[in-house]
């Protein structure tokens, strides 16, 4: 039996949906793009939805869109995957790394705020394993120091915080569709907006800054005339991936339903064990469940990992904390000390969460868990 940590879910109506664009005038640009931005849009509560080619472009388009360049610092979390601090260096912008929250191991306010300098222009909050941040007391600081705020919900398409939906409350939001995320379009990504001007900005930046609306251009020539604005990139998403991602967003809630039962299962088996921390939930929130990360005796990570993995059960660990990494480690991050994050990523470990995951096969990962502690 081989067990992933996470996988995506296709049936037949996604196929169905992927061959009729195949067959359609449009491969990329057409109908299926700005239909799945509407899908979206309205299932988050944004006004603006914009697709692009995956969430790291997602990212990188928002801090574009906020415009983070040379000499502004970008605050944000450790334990993330590289993308949401990548995407600040992209823009040549700095990225500040604020320690984690103890229980839910997300960003943690108060270190936010210890972390604010004049050159502070904006907050990328991670909603980590899909459990959202503390986005009150974050739109509190950024209220406050006239700081942007993106939430970047690579992991919780679908979340709930104080019962709204992630992705309608801050400046900017990016979702990420690769097919272990909660939903796939093969690869894929959005940004979700509010702001018309940051919209118009999005949209130009996805297609080389390039415009044929005569409104934002300075003269025209003819209908062949279009102008280069800004400088973007070929960020562009297809309507075979939007196709599918369309077909995916009506089963979301049926996924998170699932995902949340067998975290549930999970907690159940598991938070009676001595050397096990589950995850906490926070009042007010509904995580969506794109991880279940628990927290082991760090001396006995590395061998149950191995053990796990022998048994077919690729449990995984997200994440090394960022500035840990070589890059960062040779770019200006070597005295970077986050000790929460360094803690938790000692003793971290995600096990197997997915859809199709059977009863059966959550039990065999329980019980050689539970055999592997020993
Ligand atoms: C997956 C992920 C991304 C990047 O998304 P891609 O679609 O793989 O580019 C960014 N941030 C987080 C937290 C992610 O998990």
């Amino acid at each position: 039996m081989d067990i992933p940590y996470g996988k995506q879910y296709i049936d037949e109506e996604d196929i169905q949906t992927v061959v009729d664009t195949l067959r359609s005038d449009y491969l990329t640009t057409g109908p299926a793009v700005h239909d799945f931005e509407q899908s979206v849009a309205a299932y988050v509560g944004a006004k603006y939805a914009v697709a692009v080619a995956n969430g790291t472009a997602a990212l990188h388009a928002a801090c574009y869109a906020a415009d983070i360049s040379k000499g502004d610092e970008v605050i944000t979390t450790p334990i993330t995957f590289a993308a949401s601090a990548n995407c600040i260096l992209y823009c040549n912008g700095t990225p500040v790394f604020a320690d984690i929250k103890k229980d839910t191991y997300n960003i943690d306010p108060e270190d936010v705020r210890r972390k604010i300098t004049p050159r502070t222009k904006a907050i990328i909050a991670v909603h980590y394993t899909g459990q959202p941040c503390e986005m009150d007391e974050i739109h509190a600081i950024a209220e406050e120091y006239h700081l942007l705020v993106i939430e970047d919900a690579a992991h919780a398409l679908g979340a709930e915080y104080h019962g709204k939906k992630i992705g309608s409350v801050s400046d900017m939001t990016t979702f990420s569709f690769h097919p272990v995320k909660p939903i796939t379009s093969g690869e894929g990504g959005m940004i979700t907006t509010n702001d018309e001007n940051l919209y118009q900005k999005l949209l130009l930046f996805r297609n080389h800054g390039i415009t044929r609306s005569e409104s934002l251009m300075t003269k025209t020539e003819g209908g062949w005339y279009y102008q280069q604005l800004e400088l973007g990139f070929n960020y562009r998403i297809t309507d075979l991936q939007c196709a599918l991602g369309i077909s995916q967003m009506r089963k979301l809630d049926r996924f998170t339903a699932k995902r949340r039962q067998l975290a549930e299962k999970y907690n159940e088996e598991l938070e009676t064990i001595h050397d096990i921390v589950c995850p906490v939930q926070k009042e007010g929130c509904k995580s969506s469940w794109h991880l279940y990360v628990i927290q082991i005796p760090s001396e006995k990570r590395r061998e149950v990992y191995e053990k796990m993995q022998e048994a077919g059960i690729h449990v995984n660990v997200h994440y090394i904390p960022v500035y840990k990494h070589p890059y960062y480690q040779a770019n200006g991050f070597k005295y970077v000390n986050c000790p929460n994050a360094e803690q938790l990523y000692k003793g971290l470990l995600s096990l197997p969460l997915y859809y199709q995951l059977q009863d059966h096969m959550q039990e065999f990962v329980i019980e050689t868990l539970k055999k592997t502690l020993k």
